[in-house]
């Protein structure tokens, strides 16, 4: 597994930052402040609003407090390139929040077609009833994603890898793509997180991700954040305040609790999942392992050239089975929980299957030979791969028993 120097560096980073500054000198961790109020030292500081204060952060509540600072500045010290974060309530109030400050009425948007299903959902919703015009392209085919883009063509909303099906796109090209016809490039990088991949610095505008998932780590608390360089950043904050989006200290305490061991973490899911797709991938009656770390996977160069780390996500498709076997297999495992979310300590499995209203990218592919694709979405938790993999084993026995 590929370590660079660039991680190395950031394993300190991850101890250090969020730290500094007036609020977090006495004490290791930044205390939760809870306050919906700022005081005023008169009425002339209070006319003059944030401007009163040396950092123009103090105001109203709603603006958030030093904790929640602390948190935004730690993620924008660990994102090459941003000037700063926004946080929201959840990872799709991120996405929506960031969504509505690049298009308005009459901007046309590009999707992935392989996007998390909730971002289409917005897509297709929200932003069509406020005029927004959405086309899905389909990232892996570079020419038909740049012919799609017309004149009114504001913003792309990527993903890297794909919800459930984990293909790996090329986002610098798709990037400069974007760059070139004077559009907006987004990413949604929950997978990897600003440690596994530099989404600025590999030519996005925005970065997104859902806390909830490797930064908060442990299946207790729900948050988002949008990073951004000098462009962007100001708007986003903006927008997010005409949304009234605001977290609460204690959740913002618990994710820069969570940050300060996903680096350990993450390396270890990540080797935990290089185990269990090898031992997926040998196996007659799993037709396609969709891990972009397992050498020989589409999509696995590209990681290898633009990430510089993985995690325990992975998916898998069963060959010439149906969904009652899938689910006794699902059903039989006793250390994998079943339920939505991921990236905790815990590990869990998931049936899915690909929407229908997936129309450009095809599924399932045609190299596997297989009639219906049926998936399994594993989130691989801190338990050790050997017990794992046994309950796995067990499990597919327990399908073919019928
Ligand atoms: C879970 C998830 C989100 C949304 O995060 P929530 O905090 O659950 O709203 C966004 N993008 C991806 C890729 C996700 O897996």
């Amino acid at each position: 597994m590929k370590r660079s120097a660039r991680e190395n560096l950031k394993a300190t980073k991850l101890v250090t930052t969020g730290r500094t500054g007036d609020f977090a000198d006495k004490v290791v961790n930044p205390p939760v402040w809870r306050a919906s109020t700022h005081l005023y030292e008169n009425c002339a500081s209070l006319r003059e609003g944030p401007k009163s204060n040396e950092d123009g952060r103090f105001f109203y509540g709603r603006r958030g407090a030093p904790t929640q600072w602390a948190l935004a500045d730690a993620l924008t010290e660990l994102e090459p390139d941003a000037a700063g974060t926004v946080l929201y309530p959840s990872g799709l109030a991120a996405i929506v929040g960031a969504l509505l400050t690049v298009v308005k009425n009459g901007d046309v948007l590009l999707v992935a077609d392989n996007a998390y299903d909730p971002t289409r959902n917005t897509a297709m919703s929200l932003l069509k009833r406020s005029g927004v015009e959405c086309r899905f392209f389909d990232p892996l085919d570079l020419q038909s994603y740049e012919a799609a883009f017309c004149e009114r063509t504001k913003a792309v909303m990527l993903e890297n890898p794909g919800s459930l099906t984990m293909e790996v796109c090329d986002i610098p090209a798709l990037a400069a793509i974007a760059h070139d016809k004077g559009a907006v490039s987004l990413i949604d990088n929950t997978w990897a997180t600003s440690l596994g991949f530099a989404a600025l610095a590999n030519g996005c505008d925005i970065a997104i991700t859902a806390l909830t998932k490797h930064v908060g780590g442990h299946s207790d608390l729900m948050m988002g954040a949008a990073s951004a360089g000098e462009r962007w950043y100001p708007r986003l904050r903006m927008m997010a305040q005409q949304l009234g989006h605001v977290v609460s200290p204690d959740d913002a305490a618990l994710a820069l609790r969570g940050l300060r061991t996903m680096g350990l973490r993450l390396e270890r899911t990540t080797e935990s999942a290089f185990a269990i797709a090898q031992w997926l991938d040998a196996r007659e009656d799993v037709a396609a392992v969709l891990c972009p770390m397992l050498p020989g996977t589409p999509g696995h160069d590209l990681w290898r050239r633009d990430f510089t780390g993985g995690c325990g996500l992975l998916s898998f498709v069963l060959r010439d089975l149906d969904d009652a076997a899938r689910c006794r297999l699902v059903d039989a495992l006793d250390l994998f929980g079943i339920g939505y979310s991921w990236g905790g300590f815990e590990s869990l499995a998931l049936p899915f299957d690909v929407p229908p209203v997936r129309k450009v990218m095809e599924w399932p592919r045609p190299e596997w030979g297989v009639g219906e694709a049926l998936g399994i979405r594993l989130s691989i938790g801190l338990e050790d791969a050997g017990d794992l993999i046994a309950d796995l084993d067990r499990a597919f026995a327990a399908m073919d028993q019928g």
